[in-house]
């Protein structure tokens, strides 16, 4: 996976950083998440900000536009420049805080009309997860590249037709892994590729929460499926990027309550196994039915690692523990210092840099899809027909 190639190459020029003991170097890190694609023929790069029209003004949505703000001083700076919402007066108060006019305010009716308007050259779909592949599809056609949150869809067909969709209007996609861009995570990724932990014998992680009854994810028709689509997947992915393997077998138990109505149309819990070509396993567990927080241990043949937490806005922690090769007892306990909006920051400087240098994002529509069939292998092995 791209996160992988993105170690390989840029750990070599990192190694110098030696161990990840102190704040500054741990944030030299983020370094890591600089777009290691291809660079493809075309525009040259430019410092004018990348301007993004934000579908659906939710909860992440916030996160991300202040996250944007931040961007200002960044190589490539990305900026709030339109605004797509069912909700003209939350649009409005939006658009005066993010200084958008009201002409590049659109209704989910009218958005294709962005396609004339040169200040919108992204879009950054925050949405159910339904309706991700319709607005990417629709935001491609209007010519704008396409910045998905994740799950990528809500079936591996769809997820394949932005792919083609993006393809067919030359525009990038990227899928808002954000833990890709973060600090600590990469840390993790880094202490496993110099082989810090020897072989990788197994991993543990988990995410959940419990979801109130009124929430969209609760409506299979909005959300596809239950914690493993929506937060499950962190776990997946991670078990992904730590190994650097794609797994060979999967299997999964599922389990939902029947006395509690919140579980009529999505999934309550799933635990799954995974077997990577190595001979690596992970275990993983999700629910919407108990406060889960989520983490990740890494068991390898010299030492273990744990973030914990590992997958929320701030306060994520890297433990760990081994013995290096000239002996030594290494004991590490490193709280990232940064916090929310940083992950967004580093996501939207990373896909600002690939569309103005032309190159492909670290967890582009490719990396989504992979995931999109994971999830339906776990689905299926655990008797649902999910995706
Ligand atoms: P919210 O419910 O907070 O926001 C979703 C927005 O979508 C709404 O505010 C609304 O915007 C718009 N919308 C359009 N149609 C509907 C509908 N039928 N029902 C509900 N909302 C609708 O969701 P989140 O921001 O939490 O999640 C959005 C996406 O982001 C999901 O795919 C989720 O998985 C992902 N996510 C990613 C996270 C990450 O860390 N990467 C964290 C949280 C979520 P408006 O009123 O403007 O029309």
């Amino acid at each position: 996976m791209n996160l992988s190639n993105l170690s390989r190459r840029d750990f070599t020029r990192l190694s110098a950083l030696g161990t990840l003991g102190v704040a500054a170097q741990l944030s030299d890190l983020t370094s890591l998440a600089a777009p290691t694609g291809q660079v493809q023929s075309g525009p040259v790069p430019s410092s004018k900000p990348v301007g993004y029209a934000i579908i659906g003004l939710g909860r992440i949505a916030d996160h991300f536009m202040a996250g944007c703000q931040d961007t200002a001083k960044s190589p490539h700076p990305s900026k709030v420049t339109g605004l797509v919402s069912g909700h003209p007066e939350k649009a409005a108060a939006i658009a005066q805080k993010y200084g958008v006019p009201k002409s590049s305010i659109y209704t989910y009716e009218n958005m294709d009309e962005m396609r004339n308007n040169p200040a919108i050259e992204a879009v950054y779909v925050a949405l159910p997860n339904s309706m991700h592949a319709e607005y990417s599809v629709r935001s491609a056609k209007a010519g704008k590249h396409v910045l998905c949150e994740k799950p990528m869809a809500t079936s591996v067909k769809d997820a394949q037709d932005m792919i083609d969709a993006c393809k067919a209007a030359n525009v990038k996609l990227m899928i808002a892994y954000r833990c890709h861009y973060e600090t600590t995570n990469l840390a993790a990724v880094k202490l496993i590729r110099d082989g810090h932990l020897g072989q990788i014998q197994s991993i543990q992680s988990a995410f959940g929460f419990s979801c109130d009854p009124a929430d969209w994810r609760m409506k299979k028709a909005l959300a596809g499926g239950g914690p493993l689509m929506d937060v499950g997947i962190y776990s997946l992915n991670a078990t992904r990027y730590l190994t650097n393997e794609e797994p060979s077998e999967i299997v999964a138990y599922s389990h939902s309550s029947l006395t509690d109505p919140r579980f009529k149309e999505v999934e309550e819990n799933v635990v799954w196994m995974t077997k990577f070509p190595s001979g690596a396993t992970a275990t993983c567990n999700t629910t919407y039915g108990a406060q889960m927080d989520g983490y990740f241990r890494v068991y390898g043949s010299k030492g273990w690692l744990e973030v914990n937490p590992a997958f929320v806005y701030d306060g994520l922690r890297l433990k760990a523990e081994y013995t290096d090769d000239q002996g030594k007892f290494i004991q590490l306990d490193q709280p990232n210092p940064e916090k929310d909006p940083i992950h967004f920051t580093n996501e939207a400087n990373h896909f600002s840099t690939c569309v103005r240098e032309n190159r492909t994002p670290q967890s582009p529509g490719e990396e989504g899809l992979k995931d999109m069939t994971y999830l339906r292998q776990i689905y299926h092995s655990a008797g649902l027909n999910n995706l």
